[in-house]
């Protein structure tokens, strides 16, 4: 549902999300409350909608936590000393040790047009290929294996194929929560069309279930082998399209020969997948009965130190079937992060050069370095991410600029990327925010304009370009990445080269790069936008590349023509021997740990971390496990427990479910140093990648699972942020006006309450003091109000089942409370249970679970629309649908 713009507000940008790939286009408006961040109905990424983490944009437009000036060594200075200091310190490491010795680590968050300065200056002028993104932990395997297989890194499909086939195939993909409009959208596409199948492939029962008809719960790391199978049924039942493969695709049998090898007859397939035999015969029916089928695929498959393999054995099953290049059909990677794409254009991966030209291509190189000007134009590969902090150790590389991402939070086997990054002789972090777990180790801070405050392209899941454009000032002395990087280049030297005045000048020339002897030869083609003049750029409209002079309006679907871009022209099938993950488990490390992504967070959290809405979904760093897992391990639901890899461990909360198959457990990967004791899950994963894409492991990592015993559990509810780093065990989440803490000791305090009062920094006079202490069972609770105002609370017991939070947190929205409230308060639940909402499920209209069951038990409701209709949830964004439905599900069973 798109809501209006009202009378009042006055519409300050239409721009893009900062998320994910999806790329949803929002409409920023301003009235007396503040800034309001709606859905974009003539985008047509999102045609208007928009999911929970996009509908909360507007709170996390303040400048709390910003960067605001350069900073050297932990002191406030300028530009001009920080870019001298920068010019000296990689001109004597380059001198001293060769161009090679520097190396620049960038981000997917990035705009286009920084993206381009940050490659141009790192190949071009200094000299070296060591330039690499976080890209490569998301989608390098997609990027190797559609290179193998069209000869370029071309996704084919485009979002509209949703609405046009009849089978999606969701693998490795949790859309609901990762790419949740994309799911929105397949929700509706199966509203219109009662013939649309669904089916998820996914080892764990994730919300994306909720719209599937069918669901494979393969085992971990078997998706090669089921594509490969599927290959081979494909061929037996003679569901090959003869003209097409005759005609456009070569490497048939070879392909044909590995899956026949890999295949075995059906029940034993079915055995080493971990499925029914005739589940798998039904989803093999079902894909060669539809013709018009889309594979949608994510990290599940692209995080694998097999990825780049299991993406071609998924396109290998299009190809020798036929099913792309035509409506409805293909096989779809859906990105990551708002640039992913936009990165992979530019040459943002160690091993690529600008506009999808190669490195190892010698006429790619002259013909760069021809229209840069430049000095050099690096000719080998530089380091892949995991390399690249391996090689800082190893003394290889020995200053890194860091731009836009952190990598002491994101990288596999963490512990020795920190390790890294203080080893680095010098290192420069430039970002929008202070306090990250990377910007605490660098030398140079420097502060970078954000999403509302600059200007340029991204590029989503589908090709489209579209336009990020500012709407507010940059704070303190932030600038925008590609000024900081210019600027840097001009110190150095290098001032033709890096005399930009605007983002729209980056982009003509970057576009004019992409037309440059391409005669379509080369897939990447925008030059129809080389001349943009500042009107067009900033009315630009979102288009698919191709952009061309003969086609200026885009291209929405790749391969029509059955041409690819190989020498042949032909695609190319690739034989895939399916191989296990790097790490098995073993009987130190029984359990494998899946990582990914939560529905309300992104990322490390430095955005969507500020939003009390996205805050409430899950508010602290948790694990999921199969209740059969959690009896073998003495695991209790709700208690700490320890996971724990050769490479690291995390404490973090136990949550049983169903959902998980037995032998796994999953846990989030956004939880840092910022926000918890110790739950940055990327510390115990392994640090297994792809060979050939170089792409982590994070699906697969060997873990055991301990109880985690504290003398004592507690929460502690604050206005004022404290610090309590010195806690045993603390989580923070941020709420409505408040600090909710949860947090646990290994030693009882002597006396709690001056413990309490420490902790709550409360020994002002003009407070008034609450208090309950039961020595017989050690349980403490204090509360601190001024006036009738409550300021902060705190409950303690020695075991973690302690009253829920979500009563006391509302109460802090309150200016006074009352003599009732006060009564009950440290009793920790209202003496009306209608006034506890419970754990919120709707993050746009603040629905909690307690008052829809409640709904759905008096008002007899029984489906997601009159939900809605009663309560509002899952009426915005949808985002929620998935978690409504299991409620609804729960409540019948209740009943029965
Ligand atoms: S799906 Fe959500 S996070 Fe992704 S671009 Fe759209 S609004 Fe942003």
């Amino acid at each position: 549902m798109t809501k209006s713009v009202g009378a009042s507000e006055k519409i300050l940008s239409k721009t893009t999300c900062p998320y994910c790939g999806v790329g949803c286009g929002v409409i920023v408006t301003r009235d007396q409350a503040g800034y309001k961040v709606r859905g974009n109905p003539d985008h047509p990424a999102n045609l208007g909608r928009l999911c929970s983490k996009g509908a909360a944009l507007a709170e996390t437009l303040d400048d709390e936590g910003r960067m605001l000036h350069p900073q050297i060594n932990g002191m406030q200075s300028n530009w001009d000393t920080a870019f001298e200091l920068m010019a000296r310190r990689f001109q004597r490491i380059i001198t001293e040790h060769g161009r090679d010795s520097v190396a620049m680590y960038v981000s997917g968050q990035l705009l286009t047009e920084d993206y381009y300065v940050a490659n141009k200056l790192m190949k071009g002028f200094i000299g070296t290929a060591n330039i690499d993104t976080n890209s490569r932990l998301c989608m390098s395997s997609v990027v190797a294996a559609q290179k193998r297989a069209f000869g370029s890194d071309s996704v084919p499909c485009c979002y509209d194929d949703i609405d046009r086939t009849n089978l999606i195939v969701l693998v490795g993909s949790n859309t609901a929560w990762c790419h949740p409009v994309i799911f929105q959208r397949i929700r509706q596409a199966q509203k219109n069309n009662p013939n649309l199948d669904v089916v998820v492939i996914d080892p764990r029962k994730t919300a994306s279930c909720d719209i599937a008809s069918m669901h494979l719960a393969i085992n971990s790391g078997a998706d090669a082998l089921l594509f490969n199978g599927l290959l081979k049924y494909l061929n037996d039942k003679g569901e090959v399209n003869k003209p097409f493969v005759d005609n456009c695709v070569e490497g048939v049998d070879a392909a044909l020969n590995a899956a026949y090898d890999s295949s075995a007859e059906m029940l034993t397939l079915a055995k080493k997948c971990g499925l029914e035999l005739d589940q798998l015969e039904r989803f093999y029916a079902l894909f060669a009965r539809k013709e018009k089928v889309l594979t949608l695929y994510s990290q599940g498959i692209n995080q694998s130190s097999s990825g780049t393999d299991k993406v071609n054995s998924i396109i290998n099953c299009h190809l020798l079937s036929g099913r792309i290049g035509r409506p409805g059909m293909g096989a779809f990677s859906l990105t990551g992060q708002p640039n992913a794409m936009g990165g992979r254009e530019v040459g943002g991966l160690a091993n690529q050069l600008a506009a999808h030209m190669e490195l190892e291509n010698k006429e790619h190189r002259h013909l760069v370095q021809q229209h840069w000007q430049s000095p050099h134009i690096a000719s080998k590969a530089g380091y892949k991410a995991v390399d690249l902090f391996e090689a800082i150790l190893d003394d290889k590389v020995k200053a890194l600029w860091i731009i836009g991402t952190n990598p002491a939070v994101s990288m596999p086997n963490n512990n020795r990327v920190k390790e890294a990054l203080s080893h680095c002789e010098f290192l420069v972090v430039q970002d929008c925010m202070q306090n990250t777990d990377t910007a605490d180790l660098a030398h140079v801070l420097l502060p970078a304009s954000t999403w509302g405050e600059r200007n340029g392209m991204v590029t989503n899941s589908e090709r489209c370009i579209s336009r990020q454009r500012a709407f507010r000032e940059p704070p303190g002395e932030a600038m925008a990445d590609w000024q900081i990087m210019s600027k840097f280049a001009q110190t150095i030297g290098h001032h033709d080269a890096f005399n930009y005045a605007s983002s729209r000048e980056i982009f003509n020339e970057y576009a004019a790069l992409s037309g440059k002897e391409n005669n379509g030869t080369r897939d990447f083609d925008i030059s129809a936008c080389a001349n943009l003049d500042d009107k067009a750029y900033e009315s630009f409209v979102p288009s698919q590349w191709p952009i061309t002079f003969k086609n200026p309006v885009g291209t929405p679907r790749l391969f029509e023509d059955g041409h690819f871009f190989t020498p042949s022209g032909k695609a190319q099938m690739i034989p895939i021997t399916p191989r296990a993950a790097v790490n098995p488990t073993s009987d130190k490390y029984p359990l494998i740990l899946n990582t990914g992504r939560i529905r309300d967070q992104w990322h490390t959290m430095t955005r969507t971390g500020k939003s009390p809405t996205l805050s409430t979904h899950f508010s602290e760093a948790f694990v999921q496990l199969n209740p059969k897992d959690a009896q073998k391990y003495n695991i209790l639901e709700g208690g700490l427990v320890s996971i724990r890899s050769i490479w690291g461990d995390v404490t973090v909360r136990a949550i049983m479910t169903q959902d998980i198959p037995v032998g796994m457990v999953f846990s989030p990967m956004h939880w840092n140093d910022q926000y918890a004791s110790n739950a940055l899950v990327d510390s115990v994963v392994n640090p297994a990648c792809d060979p050939i894409s170089g792409q982590p492991e994070f699906k697969h990592t060997p873990v055991s699972i301990t109880p985690v015993k504290k003398a004592w559990y507690g929460f502690l509810l604050s206005r004022r942020q404290l610090n309590l780093s010195t806690q045993d065990y603390w989580n923070l989440n941020k709420g409505n006006g408040l600090w909710r803490y949860e947090i646990a000791g290994n030693e009882t305090p002597k006396v709690w309450s001056d413990n309490a009062r420490n902790l709550l920094c409360a020994n002002e006079d003009n407070v008034s003091w609450m208090e309950y202490f039961d020595q017989s069972v050690q349980t403490y609770r204090a509360a601190r109000l001024v006036g009738d105002k409550l300021e902060s609370c705190i409950f303690i017991s020695p075991n973690p089942r302690l009253p829920g939070r979500d009563w006391l947190m509302a109460l802090f929205a309150k200016k006074s409370l009352s003599d009732k409230e006060k009564m009950f308060l440290l009793s920790g639940r209202s003496n009306d249970a209608s006034e506890d909402a419970g754990a919120n499920i709707c993050a746009c209209f603040g629905v909690g679970k307690n008052t829809i069951v409640k709904a759905i038990q008096e008002k007899h409701i029984d489906s997601v629309e009159d939900i809605g209709k009663a309560l509002q949830a899952g009426t915005n964004c949808g985002s929620c649908i998935p978690e409504l439905t299991a409620l609804l599900k729960e409540a019948k069973k209740s009943v029965r």
